[in-house]
C-alpha cells in the first residue's frame, strides 16, 4: 500500500479546512489530482502569502489520497459504464454460539474463516483500495491498483478491532468502518480511541447514523440526530473530514441523496440491489460476506456479483 498517513498533522490540516475553504478548493486541489500518493509541492501554490503557503504545504504533504476536486465529474451514465470494484460487507468476525440465530450466522463470520479469507484475497493478487480511491476512478477515471476490492465493516464490533484490524495488517490491506455512534465505548464495541487509532493507521471512517435507523423512514430532525451530529462526533474522534456514508441494512431512498450531499457526503454505500440511474455515487454496491460462506464460495461471488 501506498498510502501513508501522518497523524500529528491531521488536526491541523482539518481546521485548515474549515478556516480556508475557498482558498483550498482554489489553490489546494489542482495539483492533487493525479497521483494517490504525489503531494503538491511548493511551486504548485501561487498568490498566497506566506504563512498560507506553508499550511498549504504542510496539509498536502499529509494528503496523499485526496478527492479529486479540479476537472469535471463523469456523467452517471459514465459512471455506470465503469467495471465495478468489487466491495464485501463484514458485520461481526467470531464463533458461532449456540444462541445464533440462522438470520444472524449470515452476519458472524468465524474467525478462522476470515483468516483464510483474508489470506486468500492476498494470494490472489487482490489489493484493497480506499473510497477516495474508489471515488476519484468512478468520478473521474483516476487508475486503480491491479485487482483491487474494497473491505468494509459496519456496527461497530470490538471483533473488528481485535481481529480484523491484525489480519488486515498482516497482508498489508486497509479496510473502512462504518460506525454508528450510539456504540462507541459500550461493552463488545469499538470505544472513541479505537476509532481514532484505526483512523489514524490509514484506515477510513465512515458514518453509519446515530442508532441504525432506516433512512426511509427519516423527518427533517431525524437528519441531524441520524446524520450531523454522528458524523460531527466521528469527525472530532479521527480529526478527519467524515465523507462516505453506510445505509442502515442498505436501505435508502432518492429523496435521502440530497440529504447526504447537502450535509457534503461525497459516496453513499448500499448493498447488492441496483444503483440509482441519476447518482450511482451515492448508490454504491456491496455484498455481505456471509458467515456461511467458505473463500471459495466467498471468490466466487466476488466475481459473479460486481
Ligand atoms: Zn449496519
Amino acid at each position: 500500500m501506498t498510502w501513508k498517513t501522518i497523524p500529528s498533522t491531521f488536526t491541523l490540516n482539518y481546521m485548515i479546512k474549515k478556516i480556508f475553504p475557498l482558498f483550498l478548493s482554489g489553490a489546494l486541489f489542482l495539483g492533487a489530482c493525479q497521483s494517490n500518493s504525489k503531494s503538491l509541492d511548493a511551486s504548485d501554490s501561487v498568490s498566497i502569502d506566506q504563512s498560507e503557503e506553508k499550511a498549504v504545504q504542510e496539509t498536502t504533504a499529509a494528503e496523499e489520497v485526496t478527492q479529486q476536486k479540479s476537472g469535471k465529474i463523469a456523467s452517471a451514465a459514465e459512471i455506470l459504464a465503469r467495471p465495478q470494484v468489487p466491495i464485501l460487507c463484514y458485520h461481526q468476525i467470531r464463533n458461532w454460539i449456540a444462541s445464533d440465530g440462522k438470520v444472524g450466522k449470515d452476519y458472524i463470520v468465524p474467525t478462522a474463516e476470515f483468516r483464510s479469507q483474508m489470506k486468500m484475497l492476498s494470494d490472489s493478487g487482490y489489493h484493497t483500495i480506499l473510497p477516495d480511491q474508489l471515488y476519484n476512478y468512478l468520478a473521474y477515471g483516476a487508475k486503480l491498483p491491479s485487482k483491487p476490492i474494497m473491505l468494509t465493516f459496519d456496527d461497530t464490533k470490538l471483533d473488528q478491532w481485535t481481529v480484523a484490524i491484525p489480519e488486515l495488517k498482516k497482508y498489508g490491506f486497509k479496510g473502512v468502518f462504518f460506525i454508528m455512534t450510539v456504540s462507541l465505548g459500550r461493552p463488545n464495541y469499538l470505544s472513541k480511541a479505537q476509532v481514532k487509532e484505526m483512523s489514524d493507521a490509514g484506515h477510513v471512517i465512515g458514518s453509519h447514523t446515530y442508532d441504525h435507523q432506516n433512512v426511509k423512514k427519516y423527518q427533517a430532525a431525524d437528519w441531524v440526530t441520524q446524520i450531523e451530529k454522528p458524523t460531527k462526533t466521528l469527525e472530532e474522534v479521527t480529526g478527519k473530514e467524515i465523507k462516505y456514508f453506510a445505509y442502515p441494512f442498505g436501505l435508502w431512498n432518492k429523496e435521502a441523496i440530497p440529504e447526504l450531499k447537502k450535509r457534503g457526503f461525497t459516496s453513499a454505500f448500499i448493498l447488492a440491489e441496483k444503483r440509482d440511474e441519476n447518482n450511482p455515487l451515492f448508490t454504491i454496491r456491496r455484498i455481505i460476506a456471509s458467515g456461511y460462506w467458505n473463500t471459495k464460495t466467498l471468490h466466487n461471488s466476488i466475481v459473479k456479483s460486481f
